[in-house]
């Protein structure tokens, strides 16, 4: 069945109807102006569709919007000086080459929404109208045009958002895909647990707060960390090395989740890697989680928190909590969101100014339209990768890799080289490593030196030529006049 935006165009005139000569005291019915302000999609950060019933084009909006993922769509109403309060019902006309559908709401309409506010209908009469696009059943789908009408409660029309009738919703079929393999770590005679909802929250919470059509978990079996866990850096080396030896494709992240018997380690709830853009990053494709069976809770946004140190954000300043090393060019004050989101699965509005980014220490946390771009361009990226790399990635080349934790320990272990990566475009490290071989030859080479999340811990990479680390001998890190050796493995 076709749609036809001529239903649609004929109420754009009936929008205006004057008080005064509208008939009777008795009845409020017709006095005062109503239009459509702002049409919002929303698939946890705000996108405008439409401003003042001018259809914003998708290649010119804040971010993209995404096929396969549920949307929050928000209708704003203005309202004149003289409205005088009454219900109205909204209506959504949907359509797709194939179907077409049709959402009515209805609500009593006192002021203009606050375009900027959290709530909705079903919470506040002030609240906007709220639709839900379900993706299922292909209200997301490339080409979905969309079309909002007012209308009084008997029916009569009152104003519609595009003068053009239906304007295309502008969702885009990418593969926003996320590999994610989670590891619960037996530690101490102890092992996460993750029954009854408490993965599902971690997995939720950081569905929710990132632009994905596709996660992709796998849940591996516990593995036993016997070693000292004094910090909970020394898990990244460790997941690094579990992860190398697994064949892991560079997009994939390995996330750790360790019970320690309270809340923190040392005061760390998790730690992870920051990593850049290119395939031999996958090192820093490593999160670390403490998941303590006496508040699962707790873990939830550290969990994003950390998914997002690995996909490589920084800390965003937030008052009274200000981190060394935060994104200087975050762009909304104090680290809040800056635009409104939407919880897709609690079901959840956060204002602007609501809620802080979920990359700061403030609570409540949310994804800013920042962040969630920067996100965005990760994922798309990743997504876009190879399940398994080209055998000539990182041929010829092994990756040297140190953990200088905050007390100055260091643990040391070989990768294979996934290919190209970020350090190759940083300066040089302080530290030099020298290996003399087994036939006593000496060889420099050079290393470059990243933080982890927790600002304390440092990675130092080594690019080694696979015929030297075939060699071997006896390597040893010099930085001026220290020489220390570098012991391999715990
Ligand atoms: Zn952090």
């Amino acid at each position: 069945m076709a749609f036809t935006p001529a239903l649609v165009l004929g109420c754009v005139d009936a929008s205006v109807q004057g008080g005064s000569g509208n008939g009777d005291e008795g009845s409020d019915f017709g006095v005062g102006e109503v239009s459509v302000g702002l049409v919002e999609i929303n698939q946890g950060t705000r996108v405008d569709v439409a401003v003042d019933g001018v259809a914003i084009d998708p290649e010119a909006r804040t971010s993209a919007l995404y096929t396969g993922r549920d949307a929050w769509l928000g209708v704003h109403v203005e309202v004149s000086e003289d409205w005088a309060p009454r219900s109205l019902e909204a209506r959504l006309s949907l359509a797709t080459e194939f179907e077409s559908w049709t959402l009515s709401q209805t609500r009593f309409v006192s002021t203009s929404a606050d375009a900027e506010a959290s709530v909705r209908v079903q919470d506040d009469p002030e609240g906007s109208f709220w639709f839900v696009l379900d993706a299922a059943a292909g209200q997301t789908d490339p080409g979905l045009r969309y079309a909002v009408e007012l209308f009084e409660a008997d029916g009569t029309p009152l104003a519609a958002a595009g003068s053009e009738g239906f304007e295309q919703a502008g969702f885009e079929a990418k593969t926003m895909g996320v590999e994610l393999v989670v590891v619960p770590v037996r530690y101490a005679e102890n092992e996460p647990g993750l029954d009854g909802g408490v993965l599902d929250d971690l997995l939720d919470g950081f569905y929710e707060r990132n632009p994905i059509t596709e996660l992709e978990v796998t849940v591996h079996e516990p593995v036993e960390f016997d070693g000292n866990l004094f910090e909970l850096g020394l898990l990244l080396p460790w997941l690094g090395e579990l992860r190398a030896s697994e064949g892991a494709a560079p997009q994939v992240y390995y996330h750790a989740l360790i019970d320690v018997g309270e809340p923190t380690l040392g005061g760390l709830r998790g730690i992870a890697g920051i990593a850049g853009d290119q395939p031999g990053d996958d090192v820093d494709r490593v999160a670390a989680t403490v998941l303590w069976s006496g508040n699962p809770g707790l873990s939830t946004v550290t969990f994003t928190h950390e998914m997002g140190h690995a996909q490589g954000l920084v800390h965003v300043e937030c008052p009274g909590a200000a981190p060394d090393g935060v994104d200087g060019s975050y762009p909304h004050a104090d680290g809040l969101i800056g635009a409104r989101g939407v919880g897709l699965l609690r079901a959840d509005i956060f204002a602007a100014d609501g809620a802080y980014d979920y990359m700061s220490y403030c609570a409540p946390r949310w994804v800013s339209d920042f962040t969630w771009g920067r996100c965005a361009e990760r994922i798309e990226l990743l997504s876009s990768w190879p399940e398994s790399p080209p055998p000539s990635a990182g041929l010829g080349e092994r990756v040297l890799m140190g953990l200088i934790t905050p007390q100055g320990r260091e643990r040391w272990w070989w990768m294979p080289s996934a290919g190209p990566s970020s350090s190759a475009s940083r300066a040089a490290g302080p530290d030099r490593l020298e290996l003399v071989d087994v036939d006593d030859v000496r060889h420099e080479l050079p290393s470059t030196r990243t933080w982890l999340s927790d600002e304390r811990s440092q990675w130092i990479r080594v690019s080694v030529p696979a015929e030297l680390a075939e060699r071997g001998g006896t390597w040893t890190r010099v930085r001026g006049e220290l020489r220390a050796p570098v012991s391999l493995g715990r």
